[in-house]
């Protein structure tokens, strides 16, 4: 779908569901941390120093981690990681995400309370935060989002330069 479609689609869009025929659930595929927390452990193995609460405990569980309440440890075997700037991704569907990129926990009280609380319509300032907007979720493609570009929809017809998602 071309960017201006995805700028249309994305001002009416009432949630994830609504958008999941363009992001395909990305935001459950990845997560980062910084590369600077990460020390190489035994195993094929890293970890991760962070604090963990129960609830980010469990959620990184669901991603294929082991934890404690001070590390995520992870089983880089498991996953393909790629760098961008100061953080390292790590990609693997969640465990709980179905082969139509639902979530098996939706609407219950297993689901992560993270996961419960992350709406990507709300236009929060995730910079320092351990969480992030995919390129493809509808938060890029609303006003305030990372490419949004009010001056594309008013000179419709100009070339986007930015992140253009193919359907
Ligand atoms: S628990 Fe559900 S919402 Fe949370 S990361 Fe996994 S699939 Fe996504
Ligand atoms: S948060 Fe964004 S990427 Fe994740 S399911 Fe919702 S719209 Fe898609």
């Amino acid at each position: 779908m071309e960017y201006k479609n995805l700028v249309i689609k994305a001002s009416t869009c009432s949630g994830c569901k609504s958008w999941l025929d363009v992001c395909n659930g990305d935001c459950c595929k990845v997560f980062k941390v910084k590369t600077s927390m990460i020390r190489r452990a035994r195993n094929k193995t890293v970890r991760v120093a962070t604090l963990l609460n129960a609830d980010l405990q469990y959620y990184y569980q669901l991603r294929g981690c082991r934890t404690t309440r001070t590390e995520i440890i992870i089983p880089i075997t498991l996953f393909s990681i790629t760098t961008e700037g100061e953080y390292t991704y790590f990609h693997k569907p969640c465990s709980k995400l179905d082969h139509n990129n639902l979530c098996l926990l939706h609407g219950s009280d297993a689901k992560p309370k993270v996961c419960q609380q992350f709406d990507p319509l709300k236009e929060e300032d995730l910079s320092n935060s351990r969480w992030f907007i995919v390129k493809s979720c509808v938060a890029n493609y609303r006003k305030g989002g990372k490419f949004y570009k009010k001056e594309y929809l008013e000179n419709n017809g100009e070339k986007n330069e930015i992140n253009e998602i193919k359907e």
